[in-house]
């Protein structure tokens, strides 16, 4: 049997240098940030447990820093999905030093079809619960890794996406207040990564968050009914719970919630519970679950500027 080939990382020119070589530039609109010292990333890629012989999804990898680390980790295979046309030169210099291992696709992250970038799981494996052999990593720009994660947890609440696989495990970069929130009831973020590490320097520091999706979702509800309960609870951050909750009703059936909590206050099964009664709710009153107090108040203030008094029924 032929030797498996070295990856001859070493025989590459540093980062720095391929940077200057296809003059390469982070653009400040793109909230591009490079990290270029391999201690740091190196760090971020441990933060992903052992990849020895995985497959490894890496989003935004611009001139490649990650993803050197990402190779010398020993994965098995590695695709990188990259928006910028101008890295994929210096992404394509690399693939080839690592032949057969990486795989470069420009394309825009938030709508790559990851559900066919890799061969889909061995049906005979013993424990079809235990997460597949494949990770996501990646340090995108804030303004792309939020609405991303939204998506990723809908597509794990319907087993799409990069979970069509099982549950794939992310590790990925955010804002460190961003960060701090994610990790808030179980832990605090256990990587910082100050900004005067990137290049240029951000203006906040960085947290790595790990992500391994729950094998039973804790709340057992369709994510777009927990998504609108979590998403009015938590829209009026500084006042009492029952500001948000009401806005789930319209304003004639609005109960005058006596909850003095506050959003942040709020515990899994607190969410659950709302949750569960929103769904009966909602399940009692057609057009409930697509109420938006939004279009209420949209249609209210149409009304007014028109002179008519009929604000309509919007949820019947
Ligand atoms: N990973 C590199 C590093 O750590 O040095 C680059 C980080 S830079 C903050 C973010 C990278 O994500 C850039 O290369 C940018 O072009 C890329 N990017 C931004 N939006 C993207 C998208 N929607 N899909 C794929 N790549 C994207």
């Amino acid at each position: 049997m032929a030797a498996p080939r070295k990856i001859a990382l070493f025989c590459l020119p540093t980062i720095g240098e391929v940077i200057k070589l296809y003059n390469l530039r982070a653009e400040k609109q793109l909230s591009q940030n490079f990290l270029l010292d391999m201690r740091l990333t190196d760090k971020i890629v441990r933060q992903a447990g052992s990849l020895r012989d995985t497959h490894v999804c890496e989003v935004g990898p611009g001139p490649g820093g990650l993803t050197r680390s990402i190779l010398s980790a020993g994965t098995a295979d590695l695709l990188v999905v990259e928006k910028d046309n101008c890295f994929i030169p210096g992404l394509n210099l690399l693939s080839e030093a690592a032949p057969g291992k990486l795989r470069v696709v420009h394309g825009d992250i938030l709508t790559y079809r990851m559900d066919r970038g890799f061969s889909k799981p061995n049906s005979t494996k013993t424990v079809p619960l235990d997460p597949p052999d494949l990770h996501i990593i990646g340090n995108l720009p804030f303004s792309v890794s939020t609405p991303l994660i939204i998506k990723w947890l809908e597509n794990i609440s319907n087993r799409t996406g990069p979970f069509v696989y099982g549950r794939t495990r992310l590790t990925l970069t955010f804002q460190k207040e961003v960060a701090e929130r994610l990790t808030a009831s179980t832990y605090l973020c256990a990587v910082t990564i100050p900004g005067r590490a990137f290049i240029p320097k951000p203006e906040v520091d960085v947290g790595v968050v790990h992500f391994t999706p729950l094998a039973q979702p804790q709340i057992k509800q369709p994510f777009k009914l927990v998504e609108k309960v979590v998403r009015n609870v938590f829209q009026f951050r500084s006042k009492h719970c029952h500001k948000g909750i009401e806005m789930l009703f319209p304003e004639t059936e609005r109960l005058e919630l006596a909850e003095v909590m506050s959003p942040t206050e709020l515990s899994i099964p607190d969410i659950r519970a709302l949750a569960d009664a929103y769904s009966r709710l909602c399940s009692e009153n057609q057009g409930l679950l697509t109420y938006d107090f939004r279009e209420e108040l949209r249609l209210k203030h149409l009304n007014r500027r028109s002179g008519s008094s009929n604000t309509g029924n919007l949820w019947c």
